[in-house]
């Protein structure tokens, strides 16, 4: 039996109806508070109403130990503002209409009301901060958590049957604030809500945004006092590979095989819904997520039977490739990937000093503290698949057990004495597949978007040369912007592209508005350049659509793929000078439109606007960096 269906009670909303509109109101939505009935809280609040009758003030940083969570309630935000709403947003959780407009919707994101739970009785659901560690930067941070973010409730939507947790970032101190203040900043949190909408319009996979609230009366202080912000977030699941690292800093195996056991069944769909096994003589590397690896046969030695903790490695270790590729089609850093920023669901997650590309640069990183470009572009898939080692090793005991993982000394003692060498080698065999696993994905979702992304129906494997490295040479060498190429590229029609005249003649679209640039090219070398690679992905078009390259469809399938939109930094960076200093509002909505349809032509707003949000990246406002401070 699944567990969700045991804390259902603990639902306070009216279920679906069974009709095709179900979306409802705040207070009516089916809430859960799954993550902390399952889970061991915080000793020091063994209940909610222990923690509730505890005065804010009181709550102070420090070690949490042997639990997963603490229960915490927001700090009182005075007169929120709230600035913006993600309407997809509204849509997915299955919030009506207009719901936004309400003041129960204002206190809720604001974190001064608390829904499910019952102040004259003191029962029901509480909010919570999560306990979890880290490595940063490659070094062991200790613990961390959930210092400046809240989750107040998960939600089913009815209709998707998708559950989702809500959590308020910015919404106060926790026991796992360490030495900062528990807030965010205005600047920081418009990034945030734009880019975490943005990611999952461009269908990456993310923790997405609901809100942004302005808090009027909080001054925070960075580098300078600046205007305190709450974004309310919500994801399937905040769970990090960080979460696995406290407990295996701390020598904490019940919890991390209780840890592993709720995800499996709660977070995703039940163990039988992991990949198949892999074992010796099988090659199904089937599952959820599959990606059609079947042919990557990844052969171990006899003895490395797979068990359920494997399996569940295996499903995270694929997520977190689909992910990964698909950051580096689309040209996205999350600048800032240690393992507390990697999530356990395969979601983009955390958004500090995040960017996308402006001109391609494989070195980029946006972080501006990240000297040893630990976090830049081109070092995303090796960085990932470290923290996936990280979190291989807190698995590794019940990974390496086989198939002595329900023996009941096993389950209480651990490893024999005798059985441990057997054990360690088996978990390194197998956590060395799940590394062939994750390559095999990354490549095969990276091909898939690639592929689609220059209109072509079919890849081979010649084109991996030819069209994909070729391509990223050039733009590098010319200094190209990396999304802006490939819209350009959907407009063009192949038959504009017979002779080298007019392949040569074409070329001048992908230049920026001051001409060629990039160290040793002329004017003359890069339409060369730009020309013999548009040769070669013609000849692939026809290939694949026919002698006459059937242009119109072609062209609307590219539309669908390659973004006319995407938040730039100096975009972002824009917006948040029109926010915060300039006053402005209705700016928000316009750029969270556009970064929720990034596809389409024009958005019905002001044209020369859009066009000047779609166009040529201001020349000094390129590759710009972030500091952490946020
Ligand atoms: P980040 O670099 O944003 O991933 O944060 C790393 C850790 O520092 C996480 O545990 C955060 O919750 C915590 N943290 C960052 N900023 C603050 C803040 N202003 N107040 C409390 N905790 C914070
Ligand atoms: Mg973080």
């Amino acid at each position: 039996m699944r567990i969700a269906q045991m804390a259902a009670h603990l639902s306070n909303g009216s279920a679906s109806n069974g009709t095709s509109d179900t979306r409802t109101s705040l207070a009516d939505l089916p809430k859960s508070w799954t993550f902390t009935s399952l889970l061991p809280p915080d000793s020091r609040f063994p209940t909610p109403a222990a923690s509730h009758k505890t005065p804010r003030e009181d709550i102070e940083p420090r070690q949490v130990k042997s639990a997963l969570f603490t229960w915490v309630r927001p700090e009182e935000a005075k007169e929120p503002e709230l600035l913006s709403v993600s309407p997809a947003a509204i849509k997915d959780l299955g919030i009506k209409v207009g719901e936004e407009k309400t003041e129960e919707f204002k206190q809720t994101v604001a974190g001064n009301r608390l829904l499910g739970w019952d102040v004259e009785k003191e029962e029901g659901g509480y909010p919570w901060a999560q306990c979890y560690g880290g490595w940063q930067f490659g070094s062991w941070a200790g613990q961390l958590g959930d210092g400046r973010a809240i989750s107040l409730f998960e939600t089913t939507n009815s209709s998707t049957k998708t559950r989702y947790e809500l959590q308020l970032k910015g919404a106060g101190i926790t026991p796992y604030s360490r030495f900062a203040d528990g807030k965010a900043v205005l600047r920081s949190s418009i990034r945030e809500y734009i880019v975490s909408e943005a990611l999952n319009a461009l269908r990456i996979p993310t923790t997405r945004a609901l809100s942004l609230t302005l808090l009027p009366y909080s001054k925070v202080r960075r580098e300078i006092l600046e205007p305190g912000a709450i974004v309310a977030r919500f994801a399937q699941s905040w769970l990090r590979i960080g979460t696995f690292d406290i407990l295996r800093a701390r020598g904490d195996r019940d919890l991390i095989r209780q840890l592993s056991t709720y995800i499996a069944e709660n977070v995703f769909d039940g163990w039988e819904s992991l990949p198949a096994r892999n074992s010796n003589e099988d090659d199904n590397l089937g599952g959820p997520v599959g990606t059609g690896v079947g042919k990557n046969i990844i052969e171990g030695p006899a003895g490395q039977e797979e068990n359920r903790f494997t399996r569940l490695y295996r499903e995270i270790v694929r997520r977190n490739a689909k992910t990964v590729a698909a950051w580096q089609a689309y040209a996205f850093t999350n600048g800032v990937l240690n393992t507390d920023n990697t999530s356990v669901f395969g979601l983009s997650i955390d958004f500090g000093p995040f960017a996308f590309l402006d001109n391609f640069d494989p070195n980029y990183t946006p972080n501006h503290d990240d000297h040893m470009l630990r976090y830049s572009y081109r070092n995303q898939p090796t960085i990932i698949w470290w923290n996936l080692v990280r979190l291989g090793e807190s698995l590794g005991e019940l990974i390496g057990s086989g198939e002595n993982i329900d023996s009941e000394e096993f389950v209480e003692k651990g490893v024999r004495q005798e059985d441990a060498d057997e054990l360690v080698s088996r978990a390194e065999a197998l956590i060395t597949r799940a590394g062939d696993e994750y390559k095999a994905v990354f490549l095969e979702e990276y091909k898939r978007l690639m592929t689609a992304r220059l209109g072509l129906k079919t890849h081979k494997e010649s084109d991996f040369e030819t069209l994909f490295s070729e391509l990223l040479d050039t733009m590098e060498s010319l200094e190209l912007d990396f999304n802006q190429f490939f819209r350009k590229l959907s407009n063009l029609k192949v038959g504009d592209l017979e002779t080298e005249e007019q392949r040569k003649e074409v070329a001048g679209v992908f230049f920026h508005h001051e001409g060629v640039t990039g160290i040793g090219n002329t004017e003359e070398s890069a339409r060369k350049r730009i020309a013999e690679w548009l040769e070669k992905w013609s000849t692939r078009v026809y290939e694949d659509w026919g002698p006459n390259g059937d242009d119109e469809t072609r062209q609307v399938e590219m539309m669908k793929v390659n973004p006319k939109f995407i938040p730039k930094s100096w975009i972002l960076d824009e917006l948040i000078k029109r926010v915060e200093k300039g006053g402005e509002r209705e700016i928000l909505d316009r750029v969270m439109h556009m970064a929720l349809h990034p596809f389409e032509e024009s958005w019905g707003w002001d044209k020369k606007e859009e066009e000047r949000f779609c166009g040529d990246v201001p020349k000094f406002d390129r590759a710009m960096q972030c500091s952490c401070s946020s």
